[in-house]
């Protein structure tokens, strides 16, 4: 189906390495996972992300179920991990709450680089703490994850979205400029221009772009409290040594933030150059049935992740390949094969019984970087050899402790 992808090897051991970093990194920063389902009530995604999104109005899988519930594949996780927090009272003990998930999102877009109809997220979430510190040090979190995994060409950028006393009044101011340019504006953006004229400054139409490029921006309406909070978020970014940019015009795709709104671009990704997007939601928890719990988050595309990331050769070819001649010498490379492989040494054998020079073969069409010659030969004098592959050196090693002798020698190494 077009959007959707297998991720083959040797690619998926990227991905792999991707989502253990992400456990490490957040896992130190006391971040803990949770899990929660694909399928949710379709109303959770209505109500939480807003109804008159790209998301809500184009983009979800929803169909209605064998029992007529009316049900929607996640779009995005934050409304599914707010419902999680809320129903499973996850601030009884302590609002506040760091968690992390990892897994794949679903929306009907159409399919073009960095945009897929399933796509995957690792999504940072932390509820119960209103202060500025906690924005910057969640930006921090996810610029020093960037850099771990090698992402290149990085750059935050931030902008505060007001709080619904200051984002109320500014929306009239920007309803009355949208109106004044209503002839030019797209489709979308009139039609949303009543309940939700931000939205125009996410529309992508260049016409909308142009207008948007005048457009009064919030930056100049922000109450006291909302541009403290702002001034506050930057400086604390100041402490942390975080380099970023203010985006005046960033207001992200989703209703529901509240000051503090964050994105990753990275040039090299063309018209999709958000790589991790994020910000708060003050008063998300709420609105979705729970107490007035703040919360902020972001998440991260992974399959742009990968397209910024440099391309290392990745093998995944075994370490040692054991070549075998004869019964009794298969059988023994049958066993030390399973007895290597369980401590952590990667080994293959051939399974057919073929000849000592397609063996060997095999071994350089796998990279192994070690091959192991027993044959009857070898078995009379009770030393295998052990060729390096890559060096074009090789030894003889005693039968009697070769499974220690491999060790020693091969455990650890790159292939
Ligand atoms: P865009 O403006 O590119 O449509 P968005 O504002 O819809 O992005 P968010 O909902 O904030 O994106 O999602 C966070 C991140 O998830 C994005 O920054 C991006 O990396 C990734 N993402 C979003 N939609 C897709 C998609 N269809 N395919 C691949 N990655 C996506
Ligand atoms: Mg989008």
């Amino acid at each position: 189906m077009r959007g959707f992808s297998d991720i083959l090897p040797p690619a998926s051991r990227r991905w792999g390495m991707l989502e253990e970093r992400a456990r490490e990194v957040l896992g130190g920063f006391g971040f803990s996972e949770i899990r929660v389902p694909i399928l949710e009530r379709a109303e959770l995604f209505s109500r939480g992300i807003g109804e008159e999104t790209d998301i809500v109005e184009k983009e979800m899988y929803t169909f209605e179920d064998r029992s007529g519930d009316c049900i929607t594949m996640r779009p995005e996780a934050t409304a599914s991990m707010v419902r999680a927090y809320i129903e499973h009272k996850l601030y009884a003990a302590d609002p506040l709450v760091k968690l992390y998930s990892i897994g794949p999102m679903f929306r009907h877009e159409r399919p073009q680089k960095g945009r897929h109809r399933q796509f995957h997220q690792v999504n940072v979430e932390v509820f119960g703490v209103s202060q500025p510190m906690i924005d910057a040090e969640i930006m921090a979190i996810l610029m020093h994850y960037l850099s771990l995994v090698g992402a290149a060409g990085c750059r935050l950028q931030v902008n505060s979205l007001g709080c619904p006393n200051c984002r109320l009044p500014y929306k009239e101011i920007l309803r009355a400029f949208l109106k004044n340019h209503l002839p030019r504006l797209c489709e979308d953006c009139r039609r949303r221009m009543e309940r939700n004229p931000l939205r125009a400054f996410d529309c992508k139409v260049p016409g909308c772009r142009e207008i948007m490029s005048e457009a009064p921006l919030i930056s100049a309406y922000l109450c006291a409290p909302c541009a403290e909070h702002f001034a506050a978020v930057r400086s604390y970014l100041e402490t942390l040594e975080i380099a970023y940019e203010v985006n005046p015009r960033m207001v992200r795709g989703l209703d529901y933030y509240t000051k503090t709104a964050f994105e990753v671009v990275a040039g090299e990704l063309g018209a999709q150059n958000a790589v991790a997007a994020g910000g708060r939601y003050d008063q998300l928890v709420a609105a979705l049935g729970g107490p007035d719990i703040p919360g902020i988050g972001f998440a991260i595309g992974m399959e742009r992740l990968l397209l910024i990331l440099p391309d290392e050769p990745l093998s995944s070819g075994p370490s040692l390949f054991i070549a075998a001649l004869g019964e009794g010498p298969r059988r023994e490379a049958f066993s030390l094969s399973y007895k290597l492989n369980r401590a952590g040494v990667r080994t293959l054998i051939d399974y057919e019984g073929r000849g000592l020079k397609a063996q060997m073969r095999r071994a350089d069409k796998f990279g192994a970087r070690y091959a192991l010659i027993l044959g009857e030969e070898e078995q009379r004098t009770g030393q295998a050899i052990l060729r390096d592959m890559k060096e074009k050196k090789q030894e003889e090693i005693p039968l009697s402790s070769i499974f220690e002798e491999i060790i020693r020698r091969v455990k650890g190494r790159s292939p």
